[in-house]
């Protein structure tokens, strides 16, 4: 039989990553079984499902390459169908009308447990059971005449011919509920797995309060999907060995559910951030070029293409995630930096170096050809002789010339930059902090 599993989400507006992980589990089992894997839009909650909401969803599963086959199915659209099951039941004495409360509002039906005891093999977390006593009867049908979660998730999957049901831990307790279900429906039971929880450092269910939560939040961030899909992919499962960085295809081959954890997986963001510096260092660089220069527009600079290609290659090693890009070359693009103040007062605000600088500055002046080589050759000299140290002569000279401490080596910064530019920050910085 051919598997086919199913992302179900909830449409809110935003999608968390704990229901992408899911998606991410149904597309990769399936792909890997050679099987499909199909949509299905849980949208019965009107107030909440918008249109907006529902396009969100399609918009982040598209960012994660996560193709859909075959038409969505709209739950909103199956109304009918749920009601006439529900009729289907009553009609076999598998349920039952009752005035819950007896609010006199009306009457819901209410299926009739089986009253035996139930159990399934779980493809995560192995054999489950569940005693007759502690499993009641429950409402499909509301008072109000909407079919309930149950029945339509339930009818929903036969309809679909779902075979794989893969999806969060907080459904197991109403896994029991529909396997009485499918059973009274007289149709196949379909395999579950429910995966584990993803959780904080403190192993409490991750949220918008431990950090960014929803997919959103990520692609705004500057994350790629590439990598927001390997991280969410690990978590959880494992191929097996200790590869890390892996590619959709390694990804879908190597995928089993034996191979998911039934603990708990905590949510690490430091190696998100980790693993999209790997994918931003694998990117072709034009595609790099192309992010960075987008960057560059969104934050107002208006750059020479050639100058910033020079300029993005000195950066593309340290960039973690898009959004690093363009505060860590404003420098470059404007002479109007600003200097971080402690590390003036710590190397720049000191006894000799306005004569350092401006020994640096005659230097430089004097050189054949200002370079990379040129520099570093010339100021290791300056180094040497005037037994100064290395770090007396060279940290003031990168404050002067891009206000912070950190960022590209040095000289290759310097060549980049050009010989007029450097001298005049010299200039500026001995004028702002030296005299
Ligand atoms: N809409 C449900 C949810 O998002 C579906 C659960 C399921 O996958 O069956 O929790």
């Amino acid at each position: 039989m051919k598997v086919r599993t199913r992302f179900a989400p909830s449409p809110t507006g935003n999608v968390h990553i704990g229901n992408m992980r899911a998606a991410i589990y149904n597309w990769l089992f399936a792909r890997h079984m050679g099987g499909e894997f199909l949509l299905r839009v849980e949208d019965t909650d009107i107030e909440r499902s918008t249109p907006e909401a529902i396009q969100t969803l399609l918009d982040a599963m598209d960012w994660l390459g996560l193709d859909v086959d075959g038409e969505h199915l709209y739950q909103t659209t199956r109304q009918q169908a749920h009601l006439d099951a529900a009729e289907m039941l009553l009609s076999k004495g598998l349920a039952y009308k009752e005035d819950k409360g007896g609010t006199g509002q009306g009457e819901c039906v209410i299926f009739r447990m089986p009253g035996t005891d139930s159990s399934f093999v779980d493809g995560i977390k192995g054999p489950l059971s569940k005693a007759a006593a502690n499993m009641q009867d429950f409402v499909i049908v509301r008072s109000n005449g909407t079919p309930v979660f149950h029945l339509a998730n339930v009818l929903d999957d036969i309809e679909q011919g779902i075979t794989h049901v893969i999806r969060g831990d907080d459904h197991v307790e109403n896994t029991f509920r529909h396997i009485a279900l499918y059973q009274a429906l007289g149709a196949d039971v379909p395999n579950f797995a429910h995966l584990p929880m993803i959780v904080n450092a403190q192993g409490k269910p991750y949220s918008k309060r431990d950090g960014d939560a929803f997919v959103g939040d990520f692609r705004e961030k500057g994350f790629l999907p590439d990598a927001l899909f390997n991280y969410l992919a690990l978590l959880g499962w494992s191929p097996g060995d200790d590869r890390e960085i892996m590619t959709r295809e390694e990804m879908v081959e190597a995928f089993t559910l034996a191979r998911c954890q039934s603990s708990a997986a905590q949510v690490d963001l430091k190696k998100l951030t980790w693993m999209n510096g790997e994918y931003m260092q694998k990117l072709p660089a034009a595609e790099f070029e192309a992010m960075a220069s987008a960057e560059l527009r969104k934050a107002g600079i208006d750059a020479d293409p050639a100058y910033a290609q020079k300029v993005f290659g000195l950066i593309r090693e340290r960039v973690k995630t898009v959004a690093d890009i363009a505060p860590m070359v404003g420098y470059f693009f404007s002479d109007d930096f600003e200097y971080d103040e402690k590390a003036v007062r710590k190397k720049l605000q000191k006894d000799g170096v306005a004569d350092t600088l401006a020994k640096v500055k005659a230097i430089f002046e004097l050189l054949a050809t200002f370079d990379e080589a040129s520099t570093d050759k010339a100021l290791h000299d300056f180094v040497e002789e005037s037994g100064l140290g290395f770090g007396a002569v060279m940290a003031p000279v990168r404050l002067a010339v891009s206000g912070i401490q950190s960022g590209p080596e040095l000289f290759p910064t310097m060549e980049v930059l050009g010989r007029e530019r450097v001298l005049q920050r010299i200039d500026r910085t001995v004028e702002l902090y030296l005299t």
